[in-house]
């Protein structure tokens, strides 16, 4: 029986629902905040002049943790993760596993055309790394309106660069796209928003992709400073409270993926890692490499106000709606 801790256990509660953790699948990690952009939306507060970093040291702790383990997805996070110094190792490393498994890079595609980073859209394709990249609309106007000036054109050249090397046209070169709400409402119709992307994408730009994630803006770190400065922070979180989905609470991220710094702190997912909850009962992080999966199994999944982020309407996570 859960323990209601606040609003959300006690909806969860409600439905006669709970959070369970399963066995983990993706290991998704953070490597740092540090990102050429300050996009309005951000949960990560990352910026140019960011200076958290993960460091060659934690990342060899990271792997030889990752490596002892059975899970198939390494989900890279940030910032952006390419630029990181210590990325390239991090990346042939884990394909180079006796046990390859898949990795993830959740792509700010404006760091392709940056100097310095040419090598960016070979390297990827070279490792077959799936990517999943932020593309919030198809109008210029809207995208530079949230990510900033020029991000639009720059994310296009970018995508057509993927494209070129096969992204989203070949079979084993997987690219997606991501796709948030330029304010305080929930994300559309997923399948909808997906075949209007595709539709417009290759009639304006000739540009192919796989599937579009659609995902709920969370009221925590710079959106959170957004929707106060605007007042709206209030009947955002009520909005998302209202479109409470049971549904969407088998499917929640937080149940099979495990959540790393780029100091290498465990937390349940990225929010959480944002907000700073540690798991639950811990007053320190715990450290990656102390986990031991079948005592972390027994943990409760530590939950606040902005889960109500994770189970509005459709739901939302890192590979979109959940229901
Ligand atoms: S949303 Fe992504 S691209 Fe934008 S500032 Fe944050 S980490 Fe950078
Ligand atoms: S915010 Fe994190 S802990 Fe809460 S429901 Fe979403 S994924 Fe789970």
């Amino acid at each position: 029986m859960i323990q209601a801790r606040n609003d959300f256990d006690n909806t969860l509660v409600r439905h006669s629902l709970e959070l369970n953790r399963v066995t983990p699948d993706t290991l998704q990690v953070n490597v740092g905040k540090l990102c050429n952009l300050t996009c309005i939306h951000c949960h990560v507060n990352a910026g140019p002049k960011r200076k958290e970093i993960i460091t060659g040291e934690t990342i060899d702790r990271i792997l030889g943790w990752y490596e002892s383990t059975n899970i198939g997805t390494l989900d890279l996070t940030g910032g952006t993760p390419e630029m990181v110094s210590d990325y390239q190792r991090l990346v042939s490393t884990v394909r180079g596993f006796s046990q390859p498994r898949r990795v993830m890079t959740r792509l700010n595609a404006t760091i392709i055309e940056e100097p310095g980073y040419e090598w960016v859209p070979e390297f990827l394709a070279e490792h077959k790394v799936v990517v999943v990249a932020s593309m919030p609309c198809y109008a210029p106007e809207n995208v530079n309106e949230q990510r900033g000036e020029g991000v639009f054109d720059a994310s296009i050249r970018a995508f057509q660069k993927l494209n070129a090397l096969g992204y989203g046209r070949e079979p084993g070169l997987e690219l997606d796209f991501v796709y948030n709400p330029n304010g305080a409402f929930l994300p559309g119709d997923q399948a909808e928003l997906q075949a209007d992307y595709k539709a417009a994408m290759k009639e304006h730009f000739d540009i192919d992709f796989g599937n579009l994630f659609c995902i709920a803006n969370m009221p925590i770190a710079r959106f959170a400073s957004y929707l106060k400065r605007e007042k709206l922070y209030s009947d955002y979180l009520q909005t998302l409270k209202d479109a409470f989905n049971p549904s969407t609470v088998d499917s929640l991220m937080c149940r099979s993926t495990i959540s790393v710094s780029w100091e290498g702190d465990v937390y349940d997912c990225d929010f959480n890692q944002m907000l700073g909850l540690n798991l639950d009962g811990q007053d320190a992080p715990l450290k990656l490499w102390d986990v031991d999966l079948e005592a972390l199994s027994e943990t409760p999944i530590r939950t606040g106000p902005h889960c109500f982020g994770c189970t509005a309407g459709a739901g939302s996570s890192c590979t979109g709606a959940l229901a």
